[in-house]
């Protein structure tokens, strides 16, 4: 578990990516803004009349983000099972 320092600094990279504070730089969305996890979201699609809305739903605290990405090419919610590993 994160202390709220490393909360903090998380918070604080992911809101101010490019500050050049000289810290560690982020440009990717990673890091989730409510408890600090650092790993990546899981995502799920929402069909909307415009298209498929991707949301990412951070997996320690299930705190979920719009970042504004419709994806139009999927035209359908039926997944086709493929290998698991
Ligand atoms: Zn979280």
């Amino acid at each position: 578990m994160l202390d709220l320092r490393s909360r903090l600094c998380c918070k604080l990279r992911v809101l101010a990516p490019r500050c050049g504070s000289g810290g560690i730089v982020m440009d990717e969305f990673r890091v989730c803004p409510n408890c600090g996890y650092a790993r990546g979201f899981h995502a799920s699609f929402r069909k909307e009349k415009e298209g498929m809305r991707v949301i990412f739903i951070c997996p320690e605290c299930g705190s979920s983000y719009d970042i504004g990405l419709l994806e139009s090419r999927v035209s359908e919610l039926e997944p086709r099972r493929g290998e698991s590993y």
